[in-house]
């Protein structure tokens, strides 16, 4: 992985949320708290200002040290679950991943995730992007077609019910909105596998 540019990464994800943090607090607002936007910026802005640090650590420890960052900063429900997902993803990823490890190790993430929130596919939340994306690595697709299936597997939150979170408390009123932390998820992945592929 000697093109692999950890901190370009960073950039890219931070510079992402921030442009989008308006788009997934309104997401949060119709049908949570709308916290999210700000959750995430916050926590990606932090992560940001150690971005020199944790991309001079083995991948392994920078992926566990942006966890546990995430963690720490951005609240909510969303921050320990997706916390959890970069540290899960430190814990077993390989120092030069190829694919196959990281088809693997992401499955063991989504896994953590999971049983962190006590969730699972189909309840409107962030794992309903994961796991498509999950299988799409299984599948070995593209990256583009990664980032298509992310974001379409967010759209598809919207005709669902949620059933984790806050916006279960509105029951059928959670219907026919966009998922907030599934939006973010797409969002995270879409900027990563394009930044991988060396693309804008
Ligand atoms: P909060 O709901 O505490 O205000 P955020 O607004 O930051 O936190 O994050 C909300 C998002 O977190 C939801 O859109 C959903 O994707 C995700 N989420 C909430 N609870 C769970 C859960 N139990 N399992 C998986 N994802 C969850
Ligand atoms: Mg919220």
């Amino acid at each position: 992985m000697a093109a692999f540019n950890l901190a370009g990464l960073i950039t890219a994800a931070a510079d992402a949320i921030a442009a989008h943090a308006e788009e997934l607090t309104a997401l949060d607002q119709a049908i949570g708290d709308g916290d999210h936007g700000l959750n995430m910026k916050r926590g990606f802005e932090a992560v940001r200002a150690e971005a020199e640090a944790f991309s001079a650590k083995p991948l392994p420890d920078a992926l566990k040290a942006i966890g546990t960052k995430l963690v720490m900063t951005v609240g909510g429900a969303s921050g320990p679950l997706f916390g959890t997902l970069f540290l899960a993803l430190g814990k077993e990823i390989s120092a030069a991943p190829d694919r196959a490890n990281l088809t693997t190790v992401f499955g063991k993430a989504f896994e953590a995730v999971a049983a962190r929130g006590k969730s699972q596919v189909g309840q409107k939340t962030m794992l309903d992007v994961l796991q498509p994306v999950h299988d799409a690595l299984l599948q070995g697709k593209t990256a583009p077609e990664i980032a298509d299936i992310a974001d379409a597997a967010a759209e598809a939150t919207v005709p669902m019910k949620a059933l984790r979170g806050r916006a279960s408390f509105l029951g059928d009123r959670s219907i026919g909105h966009m998922d907030a932390g599934a939006r973010s998820t797409a969002l995270l992945v879409r900027t990563i596998v394009e930044t991988l592929e060396g693309q804008p």
